[in-house]
């Protein structure tokens, strides 16, 4: 990928060019983290210029809850940011959320064990938590984890996070008696639909028939990674905002935004340490990945 040397990156984004009253004082964080962004390509940077009032705003992230598909103005020209916890360590974890904190984006979580941080995730304004679900074990019929039953596994989380109204099952795993069944335990969004943006599809939300209202979501920081093998190429969460007109739901983890996953070998070979916040620091990657990504996303969200 080209880099823009600093001064150029410097001249050229929209941070410098935007409007003059943000109604938010740019942090020195924010600058740090700007200098973080030069990664993107000259390509992209031009393709944001003329388009600067579609960039993506803090004020239009909105929590997936809020979405009414009878009201397009809970979601049309907003964003939605959301994190899969997917068991990480604590110190991955408090990672993204002084990432998002910092910036005053609004995400919902999706929730998989008891941490104590789940106490200053529901103290932040801007955060909704929701549940993610393992079925896989269940599928499998292996590692179930004592749960004998879907059922199960959902009230064990809806007792952790009882007011979750939204979910996303680890692995994405879905069927009708599953959506079903979180409706019965009090869910009402589900984001279970990944609808890559390389198909170039437009999403909307729908209603189901049994009430619950389905998000889909069109990128996710692991699959970005599995796409690029392929010949479908993904679109970046930036990019999103220059040539996406549907539903925009972005999706990252916490241990790959702390490891700044550029491909999920490295993800994989850690393994053995992925409860080891102190370690995984250790294997961060030192170029443009996952998290330069996200606070690529932030940033511009912020200075917008
Ligand atoms: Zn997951």
């Amino acid at each position: 990928m080209l880099i823009l040397p600093p001064a150029e990156l410097a001249i050229r984004t929209p941070i410098n060019n935007g409007p003059k009253n943000w109604g938010h004082a740019r942090s020195a964080r924010v600058e740090r983290t700007l200098g973080v962004s030069a990664g993107i390509s000259p390509r992209i940077i031009s393709s944001m210029e003329p388009q600067e009032q579609s960039m993506p705003s803090r004020r239009d992230a909105a929590t997936i809850s809020s979405i009414d598909v009878r009201k397009p103005e809970s979601w049309m020209h907003r964003w939605f940011l959301t994190i899969d916890v997917d068991w990480a360590p604590d110190e991955a974890i408090a990672d993204t959320i002084d990432l998002l904190q910092s910036h005053g984006v609004a995400s919902t979580w999706m929730i998989t064990h008891e941490t104590p941080l789940l106490s200053e995730l529901r103290r932040a304004s801007e955060v909704e938590l929701g549940i993610h679900p393992n079925f896989n074990g269940l599928l499998e019929g292996h590692d179930t984890r004592g749960f004998s039953s879907a059922s199960a596994v959902i009230e064990n989380l809806v007792a952790l996070v009882p007011e979750a109204k939204v979910v996303r099952s680890h692995s994405v795993a879905q069927s009708s008696p599953l959506l079903d069944l979180c409706a019965e335990h009090g869910l009402s969004h589900d984001v279970n639909m990944f609808i890559p943006s390389g198909s170039a599809n437009i999403c909307a939300p729908w209603k189901s028939w049994n009430g619950m209202t389905r998000v889909p979501y069109i990128w996710e920081d692991d699959v970005w990674c599995l796409y690029e093998a392929t010949d479908q190429r993904e679109i970046t969460p930036l990019e999103i905002y220059t040539s996406y007109k549907g539903i925009v739901v972005i999706n990252f983890h916490p241990i790959h935004v702390y490891l700044n996953t550029e491909k999920l070998e490295r993800y994989e070979s850690l393994r053995r340490i992925h409860q080891n916040g102190r370690e995984l620091l250790k294997h961060r990657y030192e170029g443009y990945g996952t998290r330069n990504r996200l606070i690529d996303l932030l940033s511009m969200a912020v200075a917008s």
